[in-house]
Parts: structure tokens; sequence; C-alpha cells
């Protein structure tokens, strides 16, 4: 197998994240609850694409790329995070984002103003007319460039989340479950095999924010993960648990999901997001209540971040 340190990887986060016990949830919940801070990755409002960036933009770098591009929806947490990135490392980003959602300067949008960022909108529904169109930008602009997919999620980004898995066994305390959102599968994908690797005890979840057919790609993305790590384990649909979460769409706040919002900022004083973070954690408490969870198990919810989105979206 290959060593996660033998891929070229840029420094942008400020790691390991932090991992603390949620006392009120716990006492709520009947369980141990632990969250992982990748809320607080360092870069922009910090956030999971951060780790994922690691690697992808080393990629990039060492290809000779001068211009990075990638996508997502309006309020993309993850091409807020590209483009910061992107500026720290001397890099131009362009943005070329799906015109549905929030496009005023407004959350994310506001940001990348902020970062002074190249952003497009583009009306339509398939990321392939959004790919396409990055190469025609980029060969007009004829310079290098490097295109990163909707959500940093190919093989090369999950092993942000191989490595974050192998950064909790190194932080001492034993899980029983993993979970976070899942919103394009890199993190999902890279939990699941490195829980595999390092922590084969511990059961990964991803709480889905959307409705693709993620038990596929999370399986894909896991399988081609070990291939660049060249490790020929056997990827199984039963290295993850999946939970639909989505409510009424990709974007659109759900009941639970703000609830579940209100309970954290309530209960402990963090903020989640109404995209991701509200709705995984409320498909955490869903699970706590369907008796998933025993007393003395230990549960770590992944913080992945979503402030941006926050400040946008109407709850
Ligand atoms: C992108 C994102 C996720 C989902 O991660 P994926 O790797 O795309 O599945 C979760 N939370 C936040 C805040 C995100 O921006």
């Amino acid at each position: 197998m290959r060593e996660l340190e033998q891929f070229p990887r840029v420094k942008l986060g400020v790691l390991p994240t932090p991992i603390h016990r949620l006392e009120g949830i716990s006492e709520m919940l009947g369980t141990n609850v632990y969250v992982k801070r990748d809320d607080l990755t360092g870069l922009g409002l910090g956030g999971n694409k951060v780790r994922k960036l690691e690697f992808l933009l080393a990629d990039a770098r060492e290809k000779g790329a001068e211009v990075v591009f990638t996508t997502g929806g309006a309020q993309s947490n993850h091409a807020m995070l590209t483009a910061a990135a992107a500026n720290k490392l001397g890099m131009k980003a362009i943005l070329i984002l799906k015109k549905r959602g929030v496009t005023e300067r407004k959350g994310n949008v506001l940001l990348e103003h902020l970062l002074g960022t190249d952003v497009r909108f583009m009306d339509t529904d398939d990321y392939q007319d959004i790919y396409d169109e990055m190469d025609r930008v980029g060969q007009e602009l004829g310079v290098p460039y490097y295109k990163i997919p909707v959500g940093g999620s190919n093989s090369l980004g999950s092993l942000g989340y191989v490595s974050c898995v192998r950064e909790i066994r190194d932080q001492g305390i034993r899980f029983d479950h993993i979970l976070s959102a899942e919103g394009s599968g890199g993190t999902t994908a890279g939990l699941a095999l490195g829980a595999k690797l390092y922590l084969p005890d511990t059961k990964v979840y991803g709480m889905m924010v959307d409705t693709e057919d993620f038990a596929t790609i999370t399986a894909d993305l896991m399988k081609g993960a070990c291939e660049l790590l060249e490790t020929d384990i056997e990827v199984t649909r039963e290295d993850y648990t999946l939970r639909n979460m989505a409510g009424p769409g990709y974007a659109i706040p759900s009941e639970e999901g703000n609830a579940a919002v209100q309970i954290m900022a309530e209960k402990e004083g963090l903020f989640l997001d109404p995209v991701y973070t509200g709705k995984a954690f409320a498909g955490l408490i869903a699970l706590a209540r369907e008796g998933a969870f025993k007393k003395d198990d230990n549960v770590l919810f992944i913080h992945t971040g979503g402030a941006g989105g926050l400040f946008a979206i109407d709850m």
C-alpha cells in the first residue's frame, strides 16, 4: 500500500481539528455524542473541503496549473473554499456555478467578492455543461488549467477524509459510530475507507442531503481511492450506512434539519447550517431515537462547516 505521505499535499488546514464531547446533546440522546470540529479547519470559514483541497491543489500545482476551475450550486461552500485556497497558493480560481440558488451578493457569494474571485453563473442543471464550459474558457485563456469536480469529490479528494480517520484514531478516543453529511460523496467515501484501514470496528454513516445514487457514488469513490493507495482491500456496500435526509431537496431547508440547527445552538452554542450539517445532525438524532446507539457507545459527528451559507438561505 502507498502511504498517504507519498501523495503531494499542500498545507491549507490547521490540523488536527479538535474533538470534544457534546454534554447537553449526550444527555438528551442517552449516549455519548462527540463533535469533530472540521468547521475549524482554518481556511476561510472552515469546512470539510479544506482537507480535500490539500490533495487536489497539490496535484494541480504539480501539473503546472495557473488556473483552477471548480463548480457547485450558487452557494457552494466548496467553491468558496477553493477560491480561498487558490488565493493562498497564488493561483487563480474561476468558479462556474449553477444558477440554481441564491446568486445575490450574500453568503458565499459575498465571501467570493471579498476574495476577489472570478465567479460566473451558468443556467444549466447538468454539470457536464459546466465542465465543457471550463474547457472552453481554459483554452481561450491559453494557460495550463485544472478542473476540480463538484464538491472536490473524486478519489484523490477523498484521501482527505481517509487521512481524517487516521487523525481521529491518533486523537485517542475510540468511536463506535462516525457520521457526516453526504452531498457529493467524497467525505463519506474517505471516512468509510479510512475506517476500514484504521478503525475497522467503527461504523460510518453518510447522511444524504441530495437525492443522487449515493450507494454507487460512494462505492466508486472508495474503489478509486483504493487504486490510488494501491491496496486491494475489497469495498462493499456494508462499509457505509446511508440515510436520506434531503427532505424537500438539496439546499432546501427541512423541518427536521432546522430543528437540529436550533437544538445544537440551544444546547451547545454551536452553529450548524440548513443545507448540510443541520440535516445530517437531524439524522443522528433520528438514529439515536430509533435505538441505533447504545448508552455506552461513542458517537462522532463530523461538523463539516457550512457557515457561509447560513447567511444566504432563509430558514
Ligand atoms: C460539501 C459539504 C458537505 C458534503 O461533503 P461531500 O464530500 O460533498 O459529500 C457537508 N457539509 C458541508 C458544509 C459541505 O460544504
